[in-house]
């Protein structure tokens, strides 16, 4: 029972996935799903006894290639379509207890290649518009499962956030000639207080509005529109800021630091969006040791973000915990 709700309020698309409850939530260590199989034990979702990385179908989808028909009626206030996309989940490592900050940079770097694969192979569907890469990592951010893992949803539409996005750099482009991640970086770069790494490659910072305490943003300086476009060095150079960024983030209260982490690409439907420019965000829930920020009324009920701290003394804080080095 799965469908695509239409809601008319505002403008954007429900899905019921019903099915989901019934997922495995937070099972002991012995009994994970994504560890490999063992050799007399139970099967997990993995067959082999190793794997590297890998990426599956997830077994609780929202989308599904071939979805069943929608379950209620359609009127005309309320279109319902089947829920079609994908789901998959990507595993990091084999290894239960390990995380994406505490992988060699090597590791990280054959995730992003394996993030490029599965954003071209996604993409080429038709029925794919566009293609989200992400990671909830913690149990503060809801995660039910320990494994190191992130997932990707194929949409069979351009999701919100990244309508938004995509309207405010055509219309930045259109008044500037510019593009408008290209002309924050320049901005950050001129100011500094708010950068938190940077090479001739990528730069990472926590930007001048950040709605997070440690709210992330990293790019690719050159301009550019999805993975596929990076070199095979910018990739590494990807995989060492990225390396770099979640070093300091489990520096910073001593702990495996809790996350969403997500992937900003071009859409997928064949139109042109050669204004945008792909770039990698994190939404940590943490704002202070063993405080979490809530999205509470103001948030959630009128899309306005109050962050408690300044982004440019807690990327010097993030700055401080990076030089520590090893
Ligand atoms: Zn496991
Ligand atoms: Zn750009
Ligand atoms: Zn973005």
């Amino acid at each position: 029972m799965s469908e695509l709700r239409w809601n008319p309020l505002l403008g954007e698309w429900t899905a019921t996935a019903t099915h989901r409850q019934k997922r495995t939530f937070l099972p002991p260590a012995d009994f994970c799903p994504l560890c490999p199989t063992k050799d007399g034990g139970y099967a997990t979702e993995v067959p082999e006894s190793t794997y590297d990385i890998v990426a599956f179908e997830n077994r609780f989808p929202s989308l599904s290639p071939d979805p069943p028909p929608p379950a209620v009626e359609a009127t005309e206030l309320y279109p319902v379509r089947p829920a079609q996309g994908v789901c998959e989940v990507v595993l990091y490592s084999p290894r239960h207890n390990t995380t994406l900050a505490r992988e060699p940079v090597e590791q990280i770097y054959k995730l992003v290649r394996v993030w490029t694969d599965r954003f071209q192979q996604l993409g080429a569907l038709d029925f794919v518009h566009y293609v989200f890469i992400f990671e909830n990592k913690g149990e503060a951010v809801g995660v039910t499962l320990h494994h190191p893992h992130g997932q990707i949803y194929a949409y069979p539409f351009i999701p919100p956030i990244i309508l938004r996005e995509l309207a405010q750099s055509e219309s930045h482009f259109n008044k500037t000639g510019r593009c408008l991640i290209c002309s924050i970086i320049e901005e950050e770069e001129k100011d500094g207080r708010r950068v938190v790494a940077c090479n001739d490659w990528m730069i990472a910072m926590i930007p001048f509005f950040a709605r997070w305490p440690y709210e992330v943003h990293i790019s690719p300086r050159r301009h550019l529109q999805a993975l596929m476009d990076l070199t095979p060095r910018e990739q590494r150079e990807l995989a060492g800021v990225l390396k770099s960024v979640l070093v300091a983030y489990d520096r910073l209260f001593d702990l495996s630091f809790p996350y969403m982490m997500v992937l900003h690409q071009r859409p997928c439907d064949g139109g042109n969006y050669d204004y945008y420019h792909f770039h990698i965000e994190f939404y940590p829930p943490m704002r202070d040791r063993g405080k979490l920020k809530y999205l509470a009324g103001s948030e959630t009920g009128a899309g306005m973000f109050i962050n408690d701290t300044l982004p440019e003394e807690k990327a010097a804080e993030l700055r401080a915990h990076l030089a520590r080095g090893e």
